[in-house]
């Protein structure tokens, strides 16, 4: 028997680093029956942290949400960790943030009753007590790492967009998913907090958890992500990794920093010019840092 005692326990464990977790053959998906995203092949594999970039209206959202089963798939085939998406019911461990979501003004729930909702899937009625204690703390947690520990108790309608979006993340990480899908996480996310989620992200990869992120920030992403994907005209036109991307920047790059979308509360200050990529560890003028 081969027992070893020193291997991590991470949060891959259910899908051993390696295996796939979502897959996509000549997967179609669009809105009534017009195809917006065509003919998609994509494996990720459980450990993987897969940027999902793309001009606006490439496609990025639709595939994303193609992959969780919310949109209309119109050819192909999804599985999520190996099951056809159709008979894939373990939704708890999925964990998503939509793009440009924010809370409704008529929702009354606190910070914490929001993020609390993402321990949902994990209650066990046979231990209660033990998890209460331990769900509180990993909603702290979640609360902490995206900077709202003091608004635990406030009313989520008083917050800022981009508050809320730190909301909706910390209840994505609460529910300590196997695979994290973040549609613009920190568009509107000013850029202290964005560091702060850097930090978070590089520490779910170092405990294995899958992550695709759809983003125009790949300067906060360095160091995390493992691979990027390019979504073009409604297919992958780039699949590699960061090195791989770099040394086909020059082709790839002109429209990734051009439409970035604020909220109107909480704005990155970083320059931008329309046309010129922020320079980062994959801009084609300083190589990979
Ligand atoms: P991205 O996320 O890359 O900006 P999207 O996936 O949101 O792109 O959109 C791709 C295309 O699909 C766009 O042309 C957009 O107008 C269209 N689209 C997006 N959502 C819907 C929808 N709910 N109904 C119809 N068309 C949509
Ligand atoms: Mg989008």
């Amino acid at each position: 028997m081969f027992v070893n005692s020193t291997a991590p326990t991470t949060a891959a464990d259910a899908a051993p680093a390696g295996a796939p977790v979502l897959e996509l053959s000549h997967a179609s998906f669009g809105y009534a029956d017009q195809a917006v995203v065509q003919g998609a092949d994509l494996t990720v594999r459980a450990g993987e942290v897969v940027a999902v970039l793309g001009p606006n209206g490439s496609g990025k959202s639709t595939l994303v949400r193609g992959l969780l089963g919310l949109n209309d798939r119109l050819g192909g085939e999804v599985r999520l960790f190996g099951t056809p998406r159709e008979s894939f019911h373990d939704h708890g461990r999925l964990g998503y943030v939509p793009q440009r979501h924010t809370l409704s003004a008529s929702v009354r729930a606190t910070v914490e009753e929001i993020v609390a909702v993402g321990r949902l899937s994990h209650q066990r009625w046979w231990w209660p007590v033990r998890r209460a204690a331990h769900d509180q703390e990993v909603i702290a947690r979640a609360l902490e790492v995206v900077g709202l520990s003091d608004r635990a108790d406030a009313d989520v309608s008083t917050l800022s967009g981009g508050q809320q979006r730190r909301v909706l993340i910390a209840r994505a990480l609460a529910s300590e998913p196997d695979v994290l899908l973040m549609d613009e996480p920190t568009a509107g996310v000013d850029a202290a907090n964005q560091q702060v989620l850097s930090t978070v992200l590089a520490r779910l990869r170092e405990r294995g958890t899958t992550m695709v992120i759809v983003t125009h920030e790949l300067t906060a992403l360095a160091g995390i992500v493992s691979r990027i994907v390019l979504v073009q005209g409604g297919r992958i036109a780039f699949d590699g990794t960061p090195d791989e991307f770099a040394t086909r920047t020059g082709q790839f790059t002109p429209d990734h920093h051009d439409h970035h979308e604020h909220d109107h509360d909480e704005v990155d200050p970083r320059p931008r010019v329309r046309g010129t990529p922020t320079s980062g560890p994959l801009d084609p003028r300083g190589g990979i840092r």
